[in-house]
């Protein structure tokens, strides 16, 4: 939805429109609604074989669907599909690609779109002088409104051949019952400091309380405390919710890079000299089995009082 307001907006500022390109089993209803955030026109590629992430197929259905319109500008996320896809897409297409753009393109002079470099240290401002300009945006970068726009839906038939499918995939095991990670407007994250995955009920106290998705610093992933699609930072997710609560993380800048584009962050540590407290907008020095519960009670006794 963010990444078709996303496509609107560039799409109005350069007096064209939008095609959203949909693959795999879907409904008619849920192509149509893309309207209400900006598509003109979805293009359906309905091949069961879609259902699942393969580089190579959706690689080629996204150029097929960029030759056919002309496309001028392509967008996807940059979550795990658009950073397999997006650059396979851009080589073929001999399109420029921002990987992991924060902001519209400026287009007053040339294309300039930002993007965080070094770990989230920098904005690097990146002019695409291609014809074709491709983009991964990341999530939750701007905020979601639904208009009233309708958009009309085609199929679109891709060219595959058995090639596009040598990567089979043998077993989805999907999360069930949680808010994904890289869409939670609220995330509570625990790191070493929590001491061990017995302690993490108090984080999950908490993020239920909040209805917040968790996450996790690196070495908590890899000690297998929390499942790694919860790791954030460099080499984890990139996430930008409204608001981060930190809990026993340090605060490495490993760990700061994935999650500093947050728009409120508070930090919980005991050691006040902890590097994390110099992003954090709220800071609470404390233990964070003492602390997280008597926040979670509070945030309990605020939401009977809003009753
Ligand atoms: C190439 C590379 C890539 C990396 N990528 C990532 C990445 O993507 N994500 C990531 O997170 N890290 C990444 N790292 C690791 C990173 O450098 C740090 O080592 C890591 O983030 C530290 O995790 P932590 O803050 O949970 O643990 P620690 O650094 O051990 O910090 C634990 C914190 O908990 C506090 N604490 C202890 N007890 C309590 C308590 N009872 N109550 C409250 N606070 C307490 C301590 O004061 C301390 O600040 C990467 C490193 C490298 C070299």
């Amino acid at each position: 939805m963010e990444l078709l307001q996303y496509a609107a907006t560039i799409a109005a500022n350069s007096g064209t429109t939008v095609t959203a390109l949909v693959l795999g089993t879907t409904t008619e209803a849920e192509m149509s609604s893309l309207g209400n955030y900006g598509a003109n026109k979805v293009l359906h590629v309905s091949d069961a074989r879609l259902d699942n992430l393969n580089s190579a197929a959706y690689t080629k259905a996204l150029v097929t669907a960029a030759q056919q319109e002309q496309a001028q500008v392509i967008v996807t996320a940059h979550d795990v599909t658009g950073k397999a896809v997006a650059p396979r897409v851009a080589a073929r297409l001999q399109a420029g690609l921002v990987a992991g753009a924060v902001s519209y393109p400026d287009m007053t002079n040339g294309f300039v779109v930002k993007k965080t470099v070094f770990a989230g240290k920098a904005i690097a401002h990146v002019n695409i002088s291609s014809a074709i300009k491709v983009i991964t945006l990341i999530s939750n970068t701007f905020p979601v409104k639904p208009g009233a726009g309708t958009a009309t839906v085609a199929a679109l038939s891709v060219d595959f051949t058995d090639k596009d499918f040598a990567v089979k995939v043998t077993a989805v095991n999907k999360v069930t019952g949680t808010v994904p990670l890289s869409e939670a407007e609220l995330v509570v994250s625990g790191g070493r400091g929590m001491k061990g995955p017995e302690n993490w009920g108090v984080l999950i106290d908490l993020a239920g309380s909040l209805g917040a998705a968790l996450a996790c610093s690196r070495p908590v992933a890899d000690s297998h405390w929390r499942p790694h699609h919860e790791h954030v930072g460099q080499t984890g997710g990139t996430i930008r919710p409204n608001l981060y609560i930190a809990v026993g993380i340090s605060g490495a800048i490993q760990h700061l890079a994935g999650v500093n584009g947050s728009k409120t962050i508070v930090v919980i540590n005991k050691d006040p000299e902890a590097p994390f407290f110099k992003a954090a907008d709220y800071g609470v020095i404390g233990d964070a089995m003492e602390v997280v519960p008597r926040l979670t009670a509070a945030v309990q006794k605020f939401k009977e009082s809003q009753n």
